[in-house]
């Protein structure tokens, strides 16, 4: 396989509709100029919640007993037609003209099997499942190939490349030797023969064969893996905001852009909920010394947040809260209660903790716990304080490592 090549993971938003394909589109197109580029993609934002609530209701329809095979047709038939739809006129939009009939080919070829799927009397409801809420992901990943092609780029999507560990129809563990292997065989001819190889996020390989799911979010961990079967030194998460941010910005107005993250950092933010990165990316990575780069579609000027195996100096760079914790509070009326947890990330300092301890007392903020946890620093509070903790604690400790770099 030719030397250094990219992964470049594109989020659902970042597929969301035509124009947006377009955009991810040339990202790819102008990096494979220099190097060899694979293409991650996920299913068009919301696909994926369709498909697997379709599932849903036919597994309980089907429960039911009531419901006639008419009903369940006539829904699979609204399923099939507004997936045709909405994936044909990002098609219209992204793929010119002399593709566009091969692209829709080939999305309805996808509809088909998942209508087999669907009707698949021998298959377990889990199995079903996975079946069917992989194929968001086969059919974004026909349109941006074929946009890529309008580019003047040739791509081409390879078959499924990761393997999983066991049978599970879900959340297996990755298996990296079998998709190294996987990788040798799908994606390396088409790279070494110049195309960017578009890669389905999200679907696994079991040892079977069987088709399985990484779980919700889990594209992110598809690029990583990938790289790591590719021999990548470098993936791009692209996503619809700049970066990884100091705290939920939803709750946090003030939150800041992180230039720089460990793996360590990033996989226990993520692990504490953070949105961004589903919580098994960086394994993947920083076990083949992958640099992750997090980065924003839709405006790729920034450089966004860079997470690899440097850790920097002291300081808390990010806060996490962990919310409906079940936690014996003394209350008034001897209840127990729920508590929150928010926890300082980063390489916290020998004061950090006081500091922490100090600015909740004068936001009059009562902590029940506080201490150092392998996380980080660790402040438990009654629910009800719980956001006003996170803000306060944002600001007295991300602020204050800020500061501290800006003295020095
Ligand atoms: N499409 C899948 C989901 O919505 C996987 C992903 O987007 O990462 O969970
Ligand atoms: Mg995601």
């Amino acid at each position: 396989m030719k030397k250094n090549p990219l992964v470049i993971k594109f989020g659902g938003t970042s597929v969301g509709g035509g124009k947006a394909f377009v955009r991810a589109a040339n990202i790819a197109a102008d990096e494979a100029m220099s190097r060899p580029v694979s293409v991650v993609v996920s299913a068009m934002s919301g696909v994926t919640d369709t498909l697997l609530g379709h599932v849903g209701a036919a597994k309980a329809a089907g429960r039911m007993n009531g419901s006639t095979n008419e009903t369940h047709e006539d829904s699979l038939a609204a399923l099939h037609d507004s997936l045709y739809a909405r994936h044909l006129a990002a098609a219209r939009e992204a793929v010119s003209e002399e593709y566009l009939d091969g692209v829709e080919a080939r999305i309805l070829g996808h509809l088909g099997r998942l209508a087999e799927r669907m009707n698949d009397p021998e298959a377990s409801d889990a199995a079903r499942a996975a079946e069917v809420a992989t194929h968001g992901e086969r059919l974004s990943a026909e349109i941006l190939a074929a946009a890529i092609r309008s580019l003047g780029v040739e791509s081409a999507v390879a078959r499924d490349p990761i393997a999983v560990e066991s049978e599970a129809n879900t959340e297996a563990e990755i298996c990296p030797d079998t998709t190294r292997e996987r990788c040798s065989r799908n994606v390396a001819p088409i790279l070494d023969g110049g195309s960017v190889a578009v890669v389905p996020g999200y679907v696994g390989r079991t040892p079977s064969g069987k088709v399985t799911t990484l779980g919700r979010g889990g594209s992110d961990l598809s690029a990583t893996a990938l790289g790591r079967g590719i021999g990548a030194s470098e993936v791009w998460i692209m996503t619809d905001v700049d970066g990884v941010m100091s705290a939920d910005p939803r709750l946090v107005p003030d939150a800041a852009l992180m230039p720089k993250l460990s793996y360590r950092e990033a996989r226990i933010f993520a692990e504490l909920g953070a949105k961004v990165l589903h919580h098994k990316t960086m394994e993947p990575a920083s076990e083949a010394g992958i640099e992750v780069r997090v980065g924003n579609t839709f405006n790729p000027e920034c450089d966004g947040t860079l997470v690899s195996d440097i850790e920097d100096g002291e300081g808390v760079r990010c806060v996490a809260l962990r919310r409906s914790l079940r936690f014996e509070v003394p209350c008034a009326n001897g209840r127990k209660s729920e508590a929150a947890m928010v926890v300082g990330i980063g390489v916290p300092g020998s004061d950090d903790l006081a500091a922490g301890r100090q600015s909740l007392r004068k936001a009059k903020i009562p902590v029940l716990h506080f201490g150092n946890a392998p996380a980080g620093l660790v402040f438990s509070v009654s629910e009800e304080y719980a956001e006003a903790a996170l803000r306060t604690l944002h600001d007295s400790l991300v602020g204050r490592s800020l500061a501290g770099e800006a003295v020095a």
